[in-house]
């Protein structure tokens, strides 16, 4: 094992480290995944995987590198196909009421600033509604925000795909292999990685530890500094999937309300739904003891009740699974990816939307890393904004 070596190792078994490792097998590297647990048991399985450009408007940069996302999944669809990835390419409805002023004001302006930026949406009236998701409840005055390209994903079977093209390609994935160090000559420059299974040459190591990135980083560099300075939070996030008992066609796309209390939903791929809510995310984290995510699970289950009649409601919680996610939250709600300034050989990738943005991200980074120029759209969101880093 000590003497394998390697183009580039990708530190992370995740939606972020997975693809990226693709699209640098792709591009002829001999590639290896180092994963510390098993492939997808990160974030990357507790996500709610809408795939979207939707709800990223503020920032046109940041907006363009979602849409690249997109794109991403279009394109490996059409040389995949959906089902082999666990793409369900079924658009997203975010509801509003025309009586919640505020409310419909800014779903109008969300949507004016989507047409701007050439993303394919547009404003459903209450019939329509109707017509496209007839199983809900609606009060007569409600409309909708549709857009039309957004998709939701099956996020572990689409690791797991990447991983299997990584093989294919010539690459290795190891699981249950955790980075420990990096080796380095006199100089600074990398030379390889200390694993579980040994030490792998490379001079090109890519960091995609998800939430774990800080910490990463400070076990294989040994500066402790990089748990505290570098810039991202941990967010939790709570995820209820129904059982595949409580069928799903209950909604036939990613539906968010906002014109009532708080809730997302979409058809899961087990058969049940996937469900969520902003409010209840702020309710958990990873300590939660188990009876007090139920009560929170339980408000959501009532929720999705009240909106889709039929729906059995809290009392399927003995059947749902339930998890709660960190996502790694950038402090500035944007990607940081790209070359650690002051690390020769050390690339890391650490991001919210991690599943829309893993197609775009794999493959700038791979451009990145395999020409050593940075590719125009990922200069926005190198490591060298952040001030006091490497
Ligand atoms: C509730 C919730 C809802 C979400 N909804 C959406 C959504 O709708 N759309 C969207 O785009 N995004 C969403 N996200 C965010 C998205 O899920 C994440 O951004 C994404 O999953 C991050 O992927 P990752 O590969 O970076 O991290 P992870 O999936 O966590 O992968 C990192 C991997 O690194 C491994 N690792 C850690 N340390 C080591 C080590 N020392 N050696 C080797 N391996 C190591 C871990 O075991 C892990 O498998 C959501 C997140 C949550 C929690």
């Amino acid at each position: 094992m000590s003497t394998l070596k390697f183009d580039a190792i990708v530190v992370g078994g995740g939606i972020v480290g997975c693809t990226a490792a693709y699209f640098l097998a792709r591009k002829g590297l001999k590639v290896a995944v180092v994963e510390r647990d098993g492939l997808a048991c990160g974030t990357s399985s507790k996500s709610f995987a809408w795939i979207n450009g939707t709800s990223k408007t503020a920032d046109e940069g940041y907006h363009r590198l979602n849409a690249l996302g997109l794109a991403g999944y279009c394109e490996l669809a059409v040389e995949f196909g959906e089902q082999a990835l666990g793409l369900h390419p079924a658009g997203s409805l975010q509801i509003v009421r025309t009586s919640d002023s505020t409310n419909h004001a800014t779903s109008r302006e969300k949507l004016r600033q989507l047409e701007a930026f050439g993303y394919p949406a547009a404003w459903v009236d209450n019939n329509a509604l109707r017509t496209m998701e007839p199983h809900l409840t609606l009060s007569d005055d409600a409309e909708g925000l549709y857009a039309v390209s957004d998709m939701n994903l099956n996020a572990p079977q689409f690791v797991n795909f990447m991983a299997e093209q990584v093989r294919a390609l010539g690459g290795t994935v190891m699981e249950s292999c955790a980075a420990q160090s990096l080796e380095a000559r006199d100089d600074g420059r990398i030379t390889g990685l200390v694993t579980d299974n040994g030490v792998l040459r490379s001079e090109t190591i890519l960091v995609a530890a998800g939430p774990g990135t800080p910490e990463v980083l400070t076990e294989l560099t040994g500066f402790d500094g990089f748990a505290a300075r570098f810039p991202m939070r941990k967010v939790p996030g709570l995820l209820v999937r129904t059982p595949d008992t409580s069928p799903h066609n209950f909604v036939r796309r990613v539906v968010y309300f906002a014109d009532g209390p708080e809730l997302h939903v979409l058809p899961d791929f087990n058969g049940g739904l996937r469900i969520g809510a902003d409010d209840t995310d702020g309710m958990t984290d990873a300590d939660t003891p188990a009876e007090e995510l139920r009560r929170v699970a339980c408000i959501l289950l009532e929720r999705a009740k009240e909106r889709l009649p039929g729906f059995v409601g809290a009392d399927c919680i003995d059947d749902c699974t339930l998890t709660v996610g960190l996502r790694p939250y950038p402090n500035d709600g944007h990607s940081l990816a790209g070359p650690l300034p002051g690390a020769e050989g050390l690339f890391v990738i650490a991001t919210h939307s991690g599943v829309t943005l893993a197609p775009a991200l794999g493959r700038l980074m791979a451009e990145q890393i395999s020409t050593g120029q940075t590719p125009a759209m990922l200069k926005p969101f190198l490591l060298d904004r952040i001030e006091g880093l490497g």
